[in-house]
């Protein structure tokens, strides 16, 4: 990394440290500075959640231009599926991704694990294949739960694939305050009381104080990680089950 590479505060002395307007002047030249060196080769990952939204409309103000990405699965919500078409159907350079490999219908409660892994972090290696991504920008933040506290705004946990994470120092109110004051379109589930976004069969809503707590509730995965942000998104040949199920994969 070159320029941007000068964001090297520490993660909690921003969360607390900078207001809401600093945040987004902040967040606004993550993406601005990753845009001039990555150009097109910059690419949004839209989980169609709240955080992502919010990152996508910052950087349709950097440029229309970038692009991005949906991973969707067949046991999306069919509310999320709607607000995905109706996001598609503004936003044409964004682009859907799906696994439609055969799998038991009882796999995210007897293995959530290989679930995500095949329907979700198999899609997201293609898409940053098919692509060809060299930055991929997220809407991840440090404050969502347990999982999400070691993460840091610009990473390079793949080798040539650089991952900018703009809004890692927002708090959840922020991300809110931000949908309101810019008129947001967000995913109808929330007004149900949904916090945190994901497939059905593995997302409740709850009154928990951690915000990713209705994820996978009930198994040792509770309030955890699907595997995109986890795993390897550059090796996919030779990946043992990924490859297995790669061949049903579509778009
Ligand atoms: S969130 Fe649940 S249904 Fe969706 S991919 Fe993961 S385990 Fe499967």
């Amino acid at each position: 990394m070159t320029t941007i590479a000068r964001f090297t505060d520490t993660i909690p002395s921003l969360v607390n440290g900078l207001n809401f307007a600093e945040k987004v002047d902040r967040s606004l030249g993550l993406i601005r500075e990753a845009y001039e060196e990555f150009g097109d080769r910059l690419v949004v990952a839209n989980s169609l959640g709240k955080d992502s939204v919010v990152v996508w409309d910052l950087a349709k103000r950097v440029s229309p231009d970038i692009r991005g990405f949906i991973v969707t699965t067949r046991h999306k919500p069919a509310e999320t599926v709607q607000f995905m078409r109706e996001q598609v159907a503004r936003y044409p350079e964004l682009r859907v991704f799906q696994n439609d490999a055969p799998i038991p219908d009882d796999l995210p409660t007897t293995d959530p694990d290989l679930c995500c892994k095949i329907l979700k972090v198999q899609p997201t290696r293609r898409a940053i294949e098919e692509m060809n991504v060299a930055c991929w920008v997220t809407g991840l933040r440090c404050t969502e739960g347990r999982t999400r506290t070691d993460f840091k705004e610009i990473e390079e946990r793949d080798e040539g694939l650089v991952k900018l994470n703009p809004i890692l120092v927002w708090r959840e109110l922020e991300v809110w305050q931000y949908i309101g004051l810019n008129q947001v379109p967000v995913n109808p589930l929330y007004a149900k009381g949904y916090r945190s976004l994901g497939c059905a069969p593995c997302t409740r809503i709850t009154t928990d104080d951690n915000e990713r707590a209705g994820r996978w509730i009930g198994t040792s995965k509770c309030g955890g990680e699907c595997g995109i942000h986890t795993c390897p998104l550059k090796s996919v040949k030779g990946a043992g089950t990924e490859a297995v199920f790669e061949e049903g994969e579509g778009i």
